[in-house]
């Protein structure tokens, strides 16, 4: 079995990648998109020490907050804490301190945070961690350690979905104009009243199916290439997600191996 993998189209800013897998099927797709969601890890906040918190915000609430807050994170530097050499106690290789101290009327943003390590830092520094009123105060210590989705979401580095290529074939369309005022996702369009088929559309659309109910004239098949799309949050980026997952797989296929 040869799998490739055909870039279809990234969006940098939006953290998103859309690629196709030739070559496998939904099982391997469906372990990919597992591994990146519960076992890829990245760094999130997990205890927190507030020595002042009079925000209107409870402690719990800001806690959960400051937990779902992204960090850019560096897997090279960082282990998990089962597998640290502090075997767990907590040291400079698995554990992460971060501070947030403010005092102003206003927004508090995650960017306000300062990170013991530069390269570790929350990633979208306009994300409100919590709001102050005159005289209101914040001023908290962050734990923040390497963790897995399947532990909490907060660890999760994306989001991950694959789906079926579709092969839409369009023949003799008995509506056309109907059909491309119903194509709100734009895979079809009119032009000179004829129905025009919008190719690179078709990865994103969820409407495939319902074009094919509307109009006998549209038929919809399957190939065996699946578009995987995955999303990243910020803490990593998409190659350093599919690579790690790869790593990972690996690491799974050969534990089993040493056990038959
Ligand atoms: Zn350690």
């Amino acid at each position: 079995m040869s799998i490739k993998i055909e870039k279809i189209r990234e969006e940098k800013k939006k953290g998103s990648i859309i690629f196709l897998l030739k070559g496998t099927n939904e099982v391997f797709a469906n372990t990919i998109r597992r591994l990146i969601v519960e076992e890829v890890p990245t760094l999130a906040v997990e205890d927190v020490e507030i020595k002042d918190n009079s925000s209107s915000l409870y402690d719990e609430m800001l806690a959960l907050r400051l937990g779902l807050i992204p960090i850019k994170t560096d897997l090279k530097s960082y282990n998990l804490k089962e597998q640290c050499k502090c075997a767990g106690a907590g040291c400079a290789q698995c554990e992460l301190k971060i501070t947030l101290k403010a005092s102003k009327k206003g927004y508090v943003y995650a960017g306000e945070a300062v990170s013991a390590d530069p390269k570790c830092t929350f990633v979208y520094e306009k994300m409100p961690a919590a709001k102050l009123l005159s005289k209101q105060k914040l001023d908290v210590t962050m734990t923040a350690i390497l963790g897995r989705g399947r532990e909490h979401t907060k660890w999760s580095p994306g989001w991950a979905y694959y789906k079926k290529e579709p092969i839409i074939k369009v023949g003799k369309v008995e509506k056309p104009d109907l059909v491309a005022e119903k194509s709100t996702d734009g895979v079809f369009t009119l032009k000179n009243k004829k129905l025009e088929l919008n190719e690179e559309k078709i990865y994103d659309s969820n409407l495939i199916e319902y074009y094919a109910e509307l109009d006998k004239g549209i038929t919809v098949e399957y190939s065996d290439n699946i578009i995987f799309t995955l999303e990243n949050w910020g803490q990593l980026t998409n190659k350093e997600i599919l690579t790690k997952s790869a790593d990972i797989l690996i690491e799974k296929i050969e534990a089993l191996e040493k056990q038959l």
